[in-house]
């Protein structure tokens, strides 16, 4: 019988069924290991909560690869090992003058992992952490190594791949000249306040997080604002349509300062700091898109399960974000509404419920994450993709003999 690596992703709910997990120390060693492999995947900082980064065969960690942090300042370009974690590269490129147009809650995710999955952040004008991407390099199921760049015809159906291209070893991402930003943070505001402004209270800085467990109210409200160029500081309102300003707290080791104290983007951007035990740190999580136009009708259906969600539930934090291209993107062709469950860790109960759930946000064309939970199967998601048979060609065209498939991509995409 083949044995398993009996290793686990962050959250300890998958159980990897590869038979190894290997970490090259180089672009040179991985290339050997494809090469030599003819079952092969690539694996991240494993922060998913479902087993799109398991496979049969090897697991290829690329976090022991040196980051290697290349600035073009002509090109408005970084580029870095794809194993790097943000918040590990995010104060260097802060030093080196310039900044990223977003990050997620999480600093600790690799780039590869996140940019494979369409992670995010929030911002109504700010696109997923893919957007950044200007190429990247893959090796493919000889070892050999490929770059595909924005422009090509291939990159819009490449830049989400869930791991089933290749091995991505190396990213170059858009960067902009550093800039400073602080977090506020407003109190209560009544279910039907937020839900006939939701728009309004989501652009109503750079980028905004509401909380709310679905009972009368929106529990909280968190702004991130950019301070403009050149100034020292950036007005904020007193109230959000009659939420509170309150004092909030200052950055403490678990979470990022919510003071209104001004600093780094990427001591803002993200919830967490770097070092800190992220979120609830006994979780699991599910996300649903829904275009912003569904926004209120989405999030008054998903309340009707609200005596079936609260009992699982840590919290819902609903974000926004904004359109891009990208054939596998949640938010392909049209702004979202990201509707994000931290469920406690009950990963039975939310499998159990999630069917429901996302049958309520069918007429809404409710998208999942890609990393986290969901029930959908092809059909489901190939009614919410209009290009994923041209994903599943351009998988066929890069892997013909499936090194790289994975039980996810024929399960969920069928790849
Ligand atoms: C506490 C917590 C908070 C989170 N917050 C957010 C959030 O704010 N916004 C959000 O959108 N998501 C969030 N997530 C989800 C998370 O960002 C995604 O699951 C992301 O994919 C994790 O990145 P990773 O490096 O851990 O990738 P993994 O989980 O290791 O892998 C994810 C996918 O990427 C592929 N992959 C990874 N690296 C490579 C590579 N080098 N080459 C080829 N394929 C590769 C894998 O095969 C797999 O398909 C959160 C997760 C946690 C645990």
């Amino acid at each position: 019988m083949r044995s398993t690596t009996s290793e686990l992703n962050w959250s300890g709910t998958v159980t990897y069924t590869a038979e190894r997990v290997l970490r090259p120390a180089s672009v040179d060693e991985a290339a050997e290991i494809v090469a030599r492999s003819p079952r092969v995947h690539g694996l991240g900082t494993r922060h998913s909560f479902n087993d799109s980064a398991d496979a049969p065969g090897v697991l290829l960690d690329l976090t022991g690869i040196p980051t290697d942090l290349v600035v073009d300042r002509a090109q408005c370009t970084v580029t870095m090992g794809a194993g790097t974690r943000y918040g590990v590269v995010a104060p260097e490129l802060d030093r080196a003058g310039y900044g990223l147009h977003n990050m997620g809650s999480l600093p600790h995710i690799s780039l590869g992992g996140a940019i494979a999955t369409g992670t995010h952040g929030s911002g109504t004008s700010l696109g997923s952490l893919s957007t950044a991407v200007r190429s990247f390099e893959v090796l493919g199921p000889d070892g050999s190594a490929r770059t595909i760049a924005r422009g090509t015809p291939e990159f819009d159906g490449a830049v989400l791949h869930l791991g089933l291209l290749g091995i991505v070893t190396r990213v170059t991402l858009d960067v902009e000249p550093t800039y400073r930003m602080r977090q506020d943070v407003y109190g209560a505001m009544p279910w039907d306040t937020f839900t006939a402004h939701v728009a309004e209270v989501q652009a109503a800085a750079t980028s905004v997080c509401s909380y709310t467990v679905f009972g009368d109210e929106i529990t909280g409200v968190l702004l991130k604002s950019r301070v403009p160029d050149g100034a020292d500081d950036v007005d904020v309102p007193a109230e959000l349509f009659g939420a509170p300003r309150l004092p909030g707290s200052p950055g403490d080791g678990h979470r990022t300062a919510r003071d209104g104290s001004v600093g780094p983007w990427w001591d803002r951007l993200p919830h967490f700091p770097i070092e800190s035990v992220p979120s609830h740190g006994s979780e699991v999580q599910s996300e649903h898109f829904v275009p912003l136009r569904h926004a209120a009708a989405a999030l008054d259906a998903v309340r009707t399960m609200a005596d079936r969600i609260q009992p699982h539930l840590h919290v819902c934090e609903l974000r926004t974000m904004a359109a891009d291209p990208f054939w596998l993107s949640p938010t392909q062709g049209e702004d979202v509404l990201c509707i994000a469950f931290t469920w406690q860790k009950h990963p039975a109960e939310v499998a159990a419920l999630l069917p429901d759930l996302e049958a309520l946000l069918a007429p809404f064309d409710g998208r999942p994450h890609w990393g986290k939970m969901s029930s959908l199967d092809p059909s489901a998601v190939a009614a919410l993709y209009p290009r994923l048979a041209d994903f599943r060609e351009l998988v066929r065209g890069a892997d013909p003999d499936r090194t790289f498939a994975s039980a996810f991509g024929e399960r969920v995409l069928g790849t």
